[in-house]
């Protein structure tokens, strides 16, 4: 298992759901945080790794490792909050998106419980960057022309080189 990285055609599909919550899965979503661990990263899903299934895993210091699996964002408060945000796949590159403040997600969890959790702050940041993966989109798509264009030639070029 490894991370794809910008320019991987899975990064920009849409995930389909999870049929089944079985070992196979959370053994899947257990590699997955060890590999996350490794790039320093705090959320990792599915499609980053090849699997075009919706769930992801996020592990925020502090607080105990996630697992969200089949997730639906019910409600986004109004106000958003700007904040600089980073990718394990687009290695190196951050940038400030503005986003939500507040959300409320529903999604599943390792034992197969339905559960509901509304949260702000970096959780909220990192369901919504990884929600967002789940449907082929980047945080580079919320960021001027100008700066998207900038990240993808570096990548481009360090991946070349
Ligand atoms: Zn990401």
């Amino acid at each position: 298992m490894q991370i794809l990285t910008l320019g991987n055609e899975a990064l920009r599909r849409k995930a389909e759901k999870v049929e089944k919550i079985d070992n196979e899965l959370l053994k899947t979503a257990q590699e997955m945080l060890t590999l996350m661990h490794g790039g320093k990263g705090v959320g990792l899903a599915g499609p980053q790794v090849g699997l075009l299934k919706r769930f992801f895993v996020v592990h925020l210091e502090g607080d105990i490792p996630r697992i969200f699996i089949n997730p639906s964002i019910i409600e986004t408060s109004q106000e958003t909050v700007k904040f600089e945000e980073g990718c394990l796949s687009l290695p190196g590159e951050y940038a400030a998106v503005i986003r939500p403040k507040v959300i409320t997600v529903q999604a599943w969890n390792e034992r197969g419980k339905p559960f509901t959790i509304e949260t702000d702050g970096l959780l909220a940041r990192v369901i919504l960057h990884e929600y967002d993966h789940l449907e082929g989109r980047l945080f580079i798509d919320y960021i001027s022309e100008t700066k998207r264009n900038r990240i993808v030639a570096k990548l481009e070029k360090r991946v070349r080189a």
